[in-house]
């Protein structure tokens, strides 16, 4: 059997966390297991799909690298399909026209409700004569639910789950208007899409005991399920947006690179010994649903924030660039050409560093783009000293006469200049990265002022010893 799994998102206009994990679960497992994976958009809520929720859900996914191996179904197109399998249902007698009125349903509600039963749909059509329908009346479809015994699903994740048939009710599968409702056309999709596992939040373990109806209505083989216990806040309360970031858009924004919310989604609510860095062939190579956890996972924004760290630090240092100054042209007062591109990418192994998030780095690189006169904060002002200025002039001649402007030129001519003037190195250095970066706060000097190059480095230093 090969595998084939597939990623079923409503577009609601952004993609949830959750539903990225559980895209990047069933992905692995079918390249684990070398299936398919597959991509159906569940886009009957006509109003709700438009076309840009849909772009938010293909971003999103080739955002995270999670491509689908076949061209993505949209559920809309298949609702004859759908509509089609329930009048098999119908002409079978496993399905029935059920022409109850909507006080009809709420009397039967209420009645329920009084005796201390669930609210569930009392069969009254399901066994009367067709003959008995009412003329031009606007009829629904409801499958006949087995009312003896029990369903059993061997869940890959929860183990065995249980529902007596008592508890479930005849389900409607065509509406008054002849629309398929969700759960028919799930079973239907997922079956020709030839889908053999299920990997999905938990939220739809009950929708599978009634999806299993329709399976063995139809004498369909049930794929395998595996329910995913749901992401919760730090707190163990459901994930909400005080909690802070959840869609993927967001970490985005927020200077995320893909790889590392992969890495950080695929360890919440899975693990293999104690493996925490893991490229996408290790992922791969390791992910079985045998490790995912029953129990909700709590999300840990920290924890996912040092490991954006690592992988930052990881990535190469063109690629950092080139998001670097796609976030550095938003922002006012900084050059983007190309030679600021040059001194970015020159500078980037110091800076990558020391910066956690791609905005970060951004922030961190800024310096590098500006025109003089630069601003200064407050600790950069505090190292302006009317002597350290003085001091930059002379140190600004020795810069200047250093031939070539290089690495290793740089740091003697510093040396030479602090021995020279009885100073610790720091307190050279520290006036000289205030004045050349506006901060207290910047790569190795060394890398700071070759990046710069000689020209601004001693603009820089002209600026603040001028003042
Ligand atoms: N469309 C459903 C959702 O977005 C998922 C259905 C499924 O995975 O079966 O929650």
């Amino acid at each position: 059997m090969t595998v084939r799994t597939r990623f079923a998102p409503s577009p609601t206009g952004l993609l949830h966390i959750g539903n990225a994990r559980a895209a990047l679960f069933n992905f692995l497992y079918a390249r684990h297991h070398g299936g398919k994976f597959l991509l159906r958009v569940e886009d009957t809520d006509r109003e709700r799909s438009t076309q840009k929720a849909v772009d938010v859900l293909f971003d999103g996914l080739a955002w995270m690298g999670i491509q689908s191996d076949e061209e993505p179904v949209f559920q809309s197109t298949r609702q004859e399909r759908h509509a089609q399998v329930a009048h098999e249902l119908l002409e079978r007698g496993l399905a029935y026209r059920c022409y109850c009125t909507a006080e009809e349903l709420k009397e039967m509600r209420e009645t329920a409700m009084a005796e201390g039963r669930p609210p569930r749909y009392n069969g009254m059509w399901r066994d009367r004569d067709p003959a008995d329908a009412p003329k031009d009346t606007p009829h629904t479809v409801r499958i006949k639910a087995p009312r003896e015994g029990e369903t059993v699903l061997h869940d890959l994740v929860q183990g065995e789950v249980r529902v007596a048939n008592a508890e479930m009710d005849d389900m409607i599968i065509l509406r008054a208007d002849g629309t398929p409702v969700y759960q028919l056309a799930v079973v239907v999709d997922d079956h020709d899409m030839d889908i053999t596992h299920v990997i999905r939040g938990d939220d739809h373990l009950t929708n599978t005991f009634r999806q299993a109806m329709i399976y063995r209505a139809m004498g369909w083989d049930l794929p395998k399920f595996a329910h995913l216990p749901l992401i919760h806040g730090p707190d163990g309360a459901k994930l909400s947006k005080r909690h802070g970031a959840q869609s993927v858009v967001e970490f985005r924004e927020m200077g995320y690179l893909p790889e590392a919310l992969n890495n950080y989604l695929l360890r919440l609510g899975w693990g293999h010994g104690d493996a925490e860095i893991l490229s996408r062939e290790e992922q791969i190579r390791l992910f079985d649903l045998d490790g995912v956890g029953r129990s909700p996972s709590r999300m840990d924004y920290a924890k996912l924030l040092h490991i954006n760290g690592v992988w930052m630090r990881q990535a190469d240092d063109a690629r950092l660039t080139d998001d670097v100054m796609d976030r550095l042209s938003q922002m006012d007062g900084v050059s983007t050409d190309e030679a600021m591109r040059a001194r970015v990418l020159r500078l980037m192994p110091g800076l990558k560093e020391r910066a956690k998030t791609l905005v970060e780095l951004a922030d961190s690189a800024a310096f590098l783009g500006r025109s003089i006169p630069l601003s200064f904060d407050a600790k950069a002002q505090k190292l302006l000293t009317p002597e350290n200025r003085a001091m930059l002039a002379r140190l600004g001649a020795a810069l200047g006469a250093l031939a070539p402007f290089d690495g290793p030129g740089i740091d003697a001519t510093l040396r030479q200049f602090a021995e020279e003037n009885e100073l610790k190195l720091g307190k050279v250095a520290q006036p000289l990265r205030a004045a050349v970066t506006g901060s207290s706060m910047s790569p190795g000097i060394d890398d700071t002022l070759l990046a710069l190059g000689r020209d601004e480095v001693l603009a820089r230093i002209k600026a603040v010893a001028d003042e």
